[in-house]
């Protein structure tokens, strides 16, 4: 190709617009919304909303929640999929980017190639929690329970494919019970109705059931990471390991998206104000105060957030196949 004063100056108008765009954004003014695929209240919502706060300082303009939830998370997915690439939508969801494919037939997405990988978050533990009229005050009971009263039990969840679904389809495989499963369309109002005794049981992040827990408003019967929690108030539940549940381990990370064909730069300045949220030492605090992990610096390069997922994907998909719990 020759290079005539004509193809170079287009080339160098590209490059100039692209380095406009890039040293240009965030622009004053605008607003910088991250979708949370679940309701406002629940688990992921509560990580989006201090982790905008913690990155409204580092980009300099409001970065705001928008709740889309629905369909285990695939709702407020595709929304960020189908959206404009500029940078100023954005998604943070958790370990159902992993999941979902497997769990959940024909979402309207391709996780790997719809959307550019900015960065992990944390790692959360999850719990087996129970109605706090339950009459069970340990695992054994809670088992003997849960056998004498099959076919009666409701199992409620953030919605087909999302995380206590997928956890709550595990721990009845584990056990071999079938329960009735009762969706939501996030942690929120399911954890309304436990509170209530409309439903028994659930499985869900600490990030929303530490509170309640700590509160007596529920009940808690083991956590589902292989050792036990150092938050102080957690540490005394067993894992479900203890209980005799062998190799039961679910442990739910978040991450932070872009739709697919966001500006190179603009991914830069994303995720280097991501990786200062993640230093706050005020981010950190909260986050460990309701079990949380903020990870390291390593695990936020979009690098590595990609390989993460594509690893739990291949992980999770022959875990939810060999469970046989799929959701159309
Ligand atoms: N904890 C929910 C889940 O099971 C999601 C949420 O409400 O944040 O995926």
């Amino acid at each position: 190709m020759k290079f005539t004063p004509r193809i170079l100056f287009a080339l160098l108008s590209a490059l100039l617009v692209a380095s406009a765009m890039a040293n240009d954004y965030p622009v004053k003014d605008k607003i910088i919304t991250i979708v949370v695929p679940f309701t406002a209240g629940g688990p992921t919502d509560r990580v989006a909303r201090d982790l905008a706060e913690a990155m409204r300082k580092p980009l300099g303009v409001s970065v705001v929640v928008d709740n889309a939830a629905g369909a285990g998370g695939s709702i407020g997915a595709n929304k960020v999929a189908k959206a404009n690439p500029d940078g100023y939508t954005l998604l943070l969801h958790h370990i159902g980017m992993a999941t979902m494919p497997t769990l959940v037939r024909n979402i309207p997405f391709k996780v790997e190639s719809d959307f550019e990988y900015l960065g992990m978050i944390n790692d959360v533990p999850m719990t087996l929690v129970a109605k706090p009229m339950l009459p069970a005050n340990n695992y054994k009971e809670l088992s003997n329970w849960i056998g004498q009263n099959k076919g009666k039990i409701n199992l409620g969840n953030a919605g087909i494919g999302s995380a206590s679904h997928l956890c709550g389809l595990l721990f009845q495989s584990a056990i071999s019970v079938d329960m009735t499963t009762v969706p939501y369309k996030g942690t929120a109002p399911a954890m309304t109705d436990l509170i209530g005794g409309s439903i028994d049981l659930m499985c869900d992040q600490t990030t929303s059931t530490s509170s309640q827990i700590e509160g007596k408003k529920v009940k808690v019967f083991g956590v589902t990471t292989t050792k036990r929690l150092v938050t102080p108030a957690l540490k005394e539940i067993p894992t479900l390991q203890e209980s005799g549940l062998k190799g039961f381990e679910v442990t739910i990370w978040h991450g932070l998206y872009a739709p697919k064909g966001t500006p190179a730069d603009v991914q830069k300045r994303l995720n280097d104000a991501l990786k200062i949220a993640l230093k706050d030492p005020e981010f950190i605090r909260k986050q460990e105060g309701l079990g949380a992990v903020v990870v390291s610096d390593k695990r936020s390069e979009p690098i590595e957030h990609k390989k993460f997922v594509a690893a739990e994907i291949a992980k999770w998909s022959p875990i939810i196949k060999a469970a046989g719990v799929y959701a159309d």
